[in-house]
């Protein structure tokens, strides 16, 4: 059998799925927490204030700024963002790496900043892109969240625009026509266990 860390064996089951505001990763991500626990998904720490029924530990580990800088400096985090311009968000390092270690299915629900620092530090994880069926539905659920105001909503439907120029960078893509169907086609993926071939 092929030696430990060939890529032909599926040593790694980390997928990665990051996409452009809107798209519904969040929901997507949602779809698997509540149906897959076999699956595990990162709990990412941010500074951003939590929202109602958000709850900390469970959607994210809501911390200060303080908290944040002291989780940089000891390299506790795997990749981190500024999102928005606003909040900062990371991934907590050591759980990732317990995951893994364990084999357990892995999903990292992040923005594509993030996405590209995780390629580079963990060049195995899968990089699953989410793409909107179109711009006008990306428009079209920007506004019915309605958790922005409409000057936010204008500034992330312009960074969206230019987030979805960044499929090229990614190893698939899934289209979110349809929730259910995104969350299974996601499922397979990280379920197959297949790293990402890295031989050149
Ligand atoms: P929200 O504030 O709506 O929960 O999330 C805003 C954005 O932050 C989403 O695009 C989400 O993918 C991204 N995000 C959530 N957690 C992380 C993380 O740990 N790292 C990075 N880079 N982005 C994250």
């Amino acid at each position: 059998s092929p030696p430990i860390g060939s890529p032909s064996v599926p040593a790694t089951r980390l997928v990665v799925l990051a996409g452009p505001t809107a798209v519904g990763k969040g929901t997507v991500a949602a779809c698997v927490r509540r149906d897959h626990p076999d699956i595990w998904i990162s709990v990412s720490v941010t500074t951003r204030r939590p929202r109602p029924g958000e709850v900390d530990g469970v959607h994210y580990h809501f911390v200060s700024d303080a908290e944040f800088d002291r989780l940089i400096a000891e390299d506790g985090l795997l990749e981190w963002a500024v999102v928005h311009g606003a909040s900062r968000y990371g991934t907590p390092r050591a759980p990732v790496e317990e995951h893994l270690a364990a084999g357990v299915p892995s999903l990292l629900e992040i923005d594509l900043q993030g996405a590209r620092q995780v390629r580079e530090r963990m060049p195995e994880a899968l990089m699953c892109f989410l793409a909107p069926p179109d711009m006008a539905e990306l428009e079209r659920r920007l506004v019915g969240r309605g958790t922005e105001d409409a000057e936010e909503r204008a500034r992330r439907l312009r960074t969206a625009v230019d987030e979805l120029a960044a499929e090229s960078e990614f190893d698939v893509t899934i289209v979110n026509t349809d929730v259910a169907e995104a969350c299974s086609q996601l499922v397979d993926l990280i379920r197959s266990g297949t790293s990402r071939d890295t031989t050149p």
